[in-house]
């Protein structure tokens, strides 16, 4: 304990969409940094890489556990047909 710089909440880190890292200013000049991969993996240590200091990144690792985007895409997918069905039905009798 105590060996981290600082904790900080993911909110308050910044993504990195080129390199899928989540990264917060380091008082070195650099940028603290880990990737979505190390917070699946339940890590919270962000490292700086010109400089030995580390934070501890505070977040809820449920949101970062294994994230299937694909799937949620096409359940999503199944939803809207359902949906779609449902409303052309109801215009048929509503036109009758
Ligand atoms: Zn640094």
């Amino acid at each position: 304990m105590g060996a981290y710089y600082d904790e900080i909440e993911i909110e308050d880190m910044a993504w990195d969409p080129q390199k899928a890292v989540f990264h917060y200013p380091c008082p070195c000049g650099d940028r603290f940094e880990i990737s979505r991969r190390q917070l699946a993996d339940c890590e919270d240590i962000a490292t700086c890489p010109s400089c030995s200091l580390v934070i501890r990144v505070i977040y809820d690792p449920l949101d970062f556990e294994d994230e299937p985007e694909e799937s949620e895409d096409s359940s999503t997918e199944n939803e809207g047909s359902d949906d779609g069905q449902v409303a052309s039905l109801e215009k048929l009798s509503l036109d009758d």
